[in-house]
């Protein structure tokens, strides 16, 4: 390929689940020289920032703000509730519950793993049946993910809290919304939830770096218990910082306050139920789309049922070596770079070729979700990649009535 034929100069759009777009308004407002630590907007800033997101996560308890990613919120959210020796029920739906299965043991934990594969949410009928056969009441939390980034699956939590409560089953109820947060709705309290947690670089559209444990009464009772939790875990003092220090167990993550603050404001200017509805509008966008190009040729959504997919992920099938091929066309020719398939087959396994995924959380709108479908059309003529017609008519058919 020589310069002249591609199309790729101009603003390049990263279409992955996370890293996810970022806002120039936050790119902007973390721009700017080392804050002072000591006093000022930066002190009297961190309130409103744990207040604001709260309201993202529909919770009126506790939260909890560490510098780190997803993984860090994992071990976060265990360290304060389980320990060497205790046992939790991880339902998995995909590579991330079993993942965080893989902490939980690392840190001592017995993780008993109900494995649903790769393409169904959990089945909270074997759920209950786990809990009900728990008479010792041995199992201290269930680890559930609510949309699993692998999989793109989105599992029913309220259901999840229903089936513990019919089981009188006392184990917290925590869950992963790394993925979902700002992006699928989600209510903490409303759904039962006793910790909650996600990372600042998918729906919260800042540059990765921090993350958020929420966590309630039930949650901060069992932290109580606790023989011994490490003080940079420990969300306490985080939680309820007497000095400033406290909120980071040290130096504050500077500009990535300034960040956030920016796109908490962006949210709740919105309002979280249309930024939930604007996900929902541009995720259906993106099945129809699929869907069409499924008709016809290898090319195929990876949960086939509407009511199990998530609205900020999209996993695809379309066989090997064909998803690779158009990932590598669209990041070359047209400066679209599309996410890789998780955890489907072992990425020395030639199938590995044949999965990729969508990311279309936070700071997204319909026309590059156009974009992003009309540049994937483009990848599928230009590869022979045999698909369906009418993807992009579908797609806007959806936008136009939004
Ligand atoms: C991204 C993600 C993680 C991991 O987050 P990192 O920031 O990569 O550590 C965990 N769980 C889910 C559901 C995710 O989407």
């Amino acid at each position: 390929m020589t310069t002249e034929t591609s199309l790729a100069h101009g603003r390049s759009y990263l279409a992955i689940p996370g890293p996810s777009v970022m806002p120039d308004e936050v790119l902007r407002a973390m721009h700017r020289a080392a804050p002072n630590i000591y006093s000022g907007a930066l002190i009297d800033m961190m309130p409103g920032l744990l207040a604001d997101v709260r309201r993202v996560a529909r919770t009126k308890h506790h939260v909890a703000m560490y510098i780190g990613n997803g993984h860090a919120v994992w071990e976060a959210s265990l360290a304060n509730v389980v320990g060497p020796g205790d046992s939790v029920l991880v339902p998995s739906t995909g590579h991330f519950g079993t993942s965080w299965a893989g902490m939980a043991e690392s840190l001592g934990v017995t993780a008993h793993v109900l494995d649903f594969g790769k393409r169904a949410p959990m089945d909270l009928e074997r759920v209950a049946d786990t809990l009900a056969a728990d008479k010792a009441h041995e199992i201290k939390a269930v680890l559930a993910v609510h949309v699993d980034t692998s999989t793109s699956v989105r599992n029913d939590i309220a259901g999840l809290r229903q089936v513990l409560d019919a089981a009188d089953h006392p184990a917290l109820l925590m869950v992963d919304c790394i993925a979902s947060m700002g992006c699928d709705a989600f209510e903490m309290d409303a759904w039962g939830v006793d910790v909650a947690m996600t990372a600042c670089q998918k729906g919260l559209m800042v540059p990765p770096g921090v993350g958020f444990v929420f966590f309630n009464d039930r949650a901060a009772a069992r932290r109580a218990e606790m023989a011994r939790v490490s003080s940079y875990w420990d969300w306490t003092p985080r939680a309820h910082a007497d000095s400033f220090w406290q909120y980071h167990c040290g130096t504050a993550p500077t500009q990535h306050m300034y960040g956030l603050r920016t796109a908490l404001d962006m949210i709740h200017a919105e309002g979280i139920e249309n930024v939930w509805h604007r996900h929902e509008v541009l995720a259906e966008a993106i099945w129809v789309a699929c869907e069409a190009w499924g008709k016809t040729g290898p090319f195929e959504l990876n949960i086939i049922e509407r009511a199990h997919r998530s609205r900020a992920v999209t996993a695809l099938r379309l066989q090997a070596p064909y998803a690779t091929a158009l990932r590598e066309w669209t990041q070359s020719r047209i400066g679209l770079t599309l996410g890789i398939g998780l955890g489907m087959v072992a990425s020395d396994d030639p199938n590995w070729h044949g999965f990729f995924r969508l990311g279309h959380m936070g700071h997204v709108n319909g026309q590059m979700i156009m974009g992003l479908l009309g540049g994937m059309q483009a990848g599928l003529r230009a590869l022979d990649i045999p698909h369906g017609e009418g993807a992009l008519d579908a797609a806007a058919e959806v936008i136009a009535r939004g």
